[in-house]
Parts: structure tokens; sequence; C-alpha cells
């Protein structure tokens, strides 16, 4: 009786959002659920038939789960996905609640949640995930979540709870020191990605993300024979830690907005997306499907069907301007994110900087990422957010040209200007934190706003 009534309440505060259009709201519905009924997603979950499939991981989580949940479709699945990115229990259960019928019937194949890292080991009191990704673990919001290694303890702490219970498959990415040694003394079945070789198209191939030192448990630095981007790559120690041999191994070439991965030397995926940290993404999610027994036909028509989620690399023509939207929240992720920029001379920049509890209260991570790559760049910039002037500075440290900084903190004003700059051939990237993303969704689908997409 709790089940239902919690149901029917996330239904009707769903609904009453959606009609409101306040916010994103998708936390919101599956807390008050919650309340009411504790154990509402475990309740609902166990109706699932097929793989719940769980990816955590500090970037490209969104991304991953959404192709995943496109490739499960093509295979004519039911998915439930938290598909707006709200990756903790009350974002969860928001998803779930949605996607059940109004007396507790929950008819799906598979589950596709994208968890929190830190949210995992609470997670799995309510649901036993049969695969668990890790897509990668940099150093994100530090005030929050303290060191990578601290942060892999609380994935495996997870990964340990459901193996008491039942076991799991686990996709770890071979080219991360940190990832790929979860689990490392353990039995569990455990399938590595990796990539092989790439080759960066139209792009200054000398360009890397800066990269983060990584420590070996016993204390060294890990040498590198091949970098990728960070801290990913073929990496070794001194006391014979080494990268895996991948399981899933792959070979792209990576073009600005576009990239080819040859699988296992057997099969050959187009990826729509932009930046070498989408093909990441898009081996993860390929891994997983191989995983789960998807043919090869079925990936590729899964990734012929991707469109991206919000806010997460959305191209959009907003007032017949374009834009292209993409999260930055750590520097590894906003120097690749830069580079793709760098490539195009038609791009105008527009970057947002909050500095809330969502987006991780220190923004000194701005100094990480490389915004050099923009030193070229020499048309307007505008800037906004609560720490616009910070930015503001990194952007003159960068070496842009100060006259060519426009700085305006309020979030609609500063859009609105922006997007009145962009000519008919030029592109908007437009680079916001987590809470000025929020901030932005709402300003673009206020229609009193107008805008005519
Ligand atoms: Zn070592």
């Amino acid at each position: 009786m709790r089940n239902l009534l919690s149901i029917l309440t996330a239904k009707t505060l769903i609904h009453a959002i959606k009609l409101t259009k306040t916010g994103s709201g998708t936390n919101l519905p599956g807390k008050i659920a919650l309340k009411i009924s504790p154990h509402l997603l475990s309740y609902l979950v166990k109706q699932n038939k097929k793989e719940i499939i769980t990816i955590t991981g500090t970037n490209g989580k969104t991304t991953t789960a959404g192709i995943i949940a496109s490739i499960l479709r093509q295979d004519n699945r039911k998915v439930v996905h938290n598909q707006r990115g709200a990756n903790m229990l009350t974002g969860i259960t928001t998803a779930v609640a949605e996607s059940s019928s109004i007396t507790g019937k929950m008819d799906s194949d598979n589950c596709v949640f994208e968890i929190d890292e830190a949210f995992l080991q609470r997670a799995v009191d309510e649901f036993n995930p049969d695969i668990i990704a890790v897509t990668n673990l940099f150093r994100d919001q530090l005030d929050r979540y303290g060191e990578l290694n601290t942060t892999a303890k609380k994935i495996e702490t997870g990964i340990e709870k459901t193996l008491a219970k039942k076991p799991l498959k686990l996709i770890l990415n071979a080219d991360d020191p940190i990832v790929s040694r979860i689990m490392e003394n353990s039995a569990i079945e455990k399938v590595f990605f990796g990539f092989e070789e790439l080759t960066l198209l139209n792009q200054d191939e000398k360009i890397k993300a800066p990269q983060e030192s990584v420590n070996c448990s016993c204390g060294e630095t890990f040498n590198y024979s091949k970098i990728f981007y960070g801290h990913l790559g073929y990496f070794h120690c001194t006391c014979g830690v080494k990268r895996p041999q991948p399981h899933v191994r792959a070979k792209a070439t990576v073009d600005v907005n576009s990239s080819t991965l040859y699988i296992n030397d057997e099969f050959e995926v187009k990826v729509n997306l932009p930046g070498l940290y989408n093909c990441y993404n898009a081996l993860c999610a390929i891994t997983i499907a191989l995983s789960a027994g998807i043919p090869i036909n079925t990936i590729k028509k899964g990734f012929e069907n991707y469109s991206t989620i919000f806010g997460r690399a959305e191209s959009l023509e907003l007032n017949g301007k374009k834009v292209l939207i993409q999260l930055i929240k750590n520097p590894i992720g906003a120097t690749e994110v830069l580079r793709t920029i760098k490539n195009d001379e038609n791009g105008k920049l527009f970057i947002l900087i909050n500095d809330n509890y969502a987006d991780g209260r220190d923004v000194s991570w701005l100094w990480d990422a490389n915004f050099e790559l923009l030193s070229n760049y020499s048309k307007t910039a505008i800037i906004s957010g609560v720490r616009a002037t910070d930015m503001a500075v990194r952007l003159k440290y960068a070496g842009i040209n100060p006259t060519n900084i426009i700085v305006e903190e309020n979030i609609q004003k500063a859009f609105l200007h922006a997007l009145d700059n962009v000519q008919e051939h030029e592109k908007l990237y437009v680079l916001p934190t987590y809470t000025a993303l929020l901030e932005l969704n709402k300003i673009i689908t206020n229609p009193s706003k107008n805008f005519i997409r």
C-alpha cells in the first residue's frame, strides 16, 4: 500500500513539474516517494527481467549510459534509465517510479543506472547490479570526494556488498591505473576495455590534456609508454604493476566532431560525438553491450540512434543559431572540450562558472585546465556565472586579449548577448558548470523566452 501511494505521489509530482517547467525536478519526486516508502526502489527494480547495469566513474557516465540504453532498445528491450543524469538514489527512484505503472508494475528488460561514484555503496542496498562498469577516475570536486584511491575503495565496497548476495560482472577501463586495479585480488569476472592506437585528424597531436600524476600502491609514480589523455594510457611501475591486456581493444580515428572505432580488428563503429573522451565512453558502452550478448549489428544501430542528453555535448539550434553545450567540471574533461573548440575557426565562446555545492566549491581546477589552447582565439568571449571574474582572469593568463573578454554575471543576460553575437556561419560553444547548466536549461525551456528551436 505504501508503495502504491508513493508511486502515485512521485508520478503526480513528475507530472506537475513537467507542467510548470520548474527546473529539471529529477530528484524531488524520488525524494518524497522514498520518504513514504523507503524501499520503493528495491520493490520496483526486483521486477526487472534481464541485466541491471550500473555505470559509475568521474567522467562520461551520462554519455555511456545513454549509448548503452540506445543499444539495448535497438535489441527490442524495454529499458528503464535515469537519463537526466540525476545519479543519486532520489534521481534513480524518480526514473523508476516514472516508468512503472500506477499499480506498481515495472515492465522492463534492463535497468541502466548511472550512479555517482560516492553513492554506489549505498545504492546496492536497494538493488543488485549484474554489471558494474567504471569509466575512469579523475580528480573531480576534490572538496567533496577526496583522493582517487578513496573513491576507488568506495566503489569496491559497493561491489563487495553486491558479491555477498550474488555474482556480477565488472567492466573496467584498462588504460586507467586506478580503475583497472579495482578488485585486483578478487576472482570476480572482469572485462577490460582499452585503446591500442589513436589517430587524431585535423588536430594538433602534440596537445595533451595535463597529465595528472598518479601513484602506484607501492608509492612510486607510474611510467607511461603511451599516454592517451590525463592519466589514461599504457602505464607500468617498477614493482611490476602494469596495464592489463584488454578483452575489448580498439583503434580509433578521432576527428573534430566524430570518430571511428575499430574493435578487436573485427568490426567498425562510427561515433557521432566530438573528442577523444567520447571514444572512451563509446568503447565502454560497446564492452557492456558485448558482455550482455548484444549482436554487433545491433550495437552499430544503437550508435546511429543515439542522441545526446541535455548539456552533455548537446547540439541545438536556437533562433537559427548553432549552439553546442558541453558541461565542464574538471580539468581533464574541460581540456578535451577546449581542444575541440581550438580546431573550429568559426567557434565562439560562452563560459559559465558557478561554485555551488553541486559544482564543487573550489574553482582552482580552472587553472589546471589547458585554456592556453585558446591563446590564438581572437573573437569575443562572454563569461558568466558566480565566478565569472575568476574565469576572466584565467583567460587573460591563457593569453586571450582582455579587450575580447566580456564579463556579465547574470546568466540570462549573458546568454542572450552571446546568442546575438553569433553569426550564421558561426557556432556558439557553451561551457557551463553543473548548476550553471541547470540555470541555462531553465532559460532555454522557458516558453516566455520564445526561443525558436
Ligand atoms: Zn608499483
